[in-house]
């Protein structure tokens, strides 16, 4: 069965020092507990290799937030999915709303990517959402489902298998305005069903789909107990240990 989860997004925030400082306390309060749930940080490139020193992995899984479309060569500033595995990383983040709005990043350029990761052993942390117009006008499930069948339909079920999808409305994304836990519940399900109706039941019943937007200590409970959310991805709330542990421990 799948599994629950709960990943931070650090997005670009935290010098090294800080983000070391965070995952530190993050790997300590992890162990006074027994989390419900997998959880995973992600955080900006320079970071993960002194993050991974430092955390046990076995508590506490470590991803990038993004990765290049192209293995290697003249690509300037650019870091690839080699690159993020050989750090230690075990997940990537891809397709996040702020990449696809500011740096352009479309189905064909995420294929790539997706493509990219598997290939080097990263679990893709898959983003998927509609903007506010879309769900005002009605279309958002439509978007949504255009969304996962142009980026990753192209995927054998055993890849596709590997994968961690996140629903993340992007009006709802650092805007303090969450999805209702019924809005989420309606989303997943529709999600799940388009995974089944395309790679069948078993994969689409295997498949994490988490909830990101806006998710805090005190509406994670209500989001997770929805059948169809399996945890969380986290943006602001993950920068500070008791509120992302707050998160964890909803579960
Ligand atoms: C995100 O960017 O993935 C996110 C969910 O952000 P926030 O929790 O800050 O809305």
């Amino acid at each position: 069965m799948r599994k629950n989860i709960v990943a931070g997004n650090w997005k670009m925030n935290t010098t090294l020092q800080e983000g070391v400082k965070l995952a530190k306390e993050v790997n300590e309060e992890l162990k006074k507990v027994t989390p419900k749930c997998e959880v995973v940080i992600c955080v900006p490139f320079t970071h993960l290799a002194s993050v991974n020193g430092v955390i046990d992995s076995n508590n506490l899984g470590l991803g990038a937030e993004n990765c290049a479309d192209h293995k290697s060569g003249a690509y300037t500033g650019e870091i690839s999915a080699a690159m993020v595995a050989s750090t230690g990383a075990t997940h990537v983040i891809l397709g996040h709303s702020e990449r696809r709005q500011y740096y352009g990043e479309n189905s064909e350029i995420l294929k790539e990517k997706v493509n990219l990761a598997l290939a080097n052993g990263l679990t893709p942390i898959f983003c998927i959402g509609e903007v506010l117009e879309q769900r005002e006008n009605g279309s958002y499930l439509e978007v949504v489902k255009a969304q996962i069948e142009e980026a990753l339909f192209g995927l054998s079920p055993e890849d596709f298998g590997k994968l961690i999808l996140a629903y993340e409305p992007v009006w709802a994304i650092g805007t303090g305005k969450t999805a209702t836990d019924d809005q989420a519940e309606e989303m997943h399900a529709f999600i799940r069903g388009v995974i089944a109706d395309k790679y069948g039941k078993e994969v689409a019943d295997n498949t994490s789909i988490l909830y990101g937007g806006s998710c805090k200590p005190t509406n994670a409970a209500a989001l997770f107990a929805k059948p169809n959310v399996d945890g969380g991805l986290i943006g602001g709330a993950s920068l500070d240990a008791e509120s992302f542990m707050g998160i964890v421990n909803a579960f």
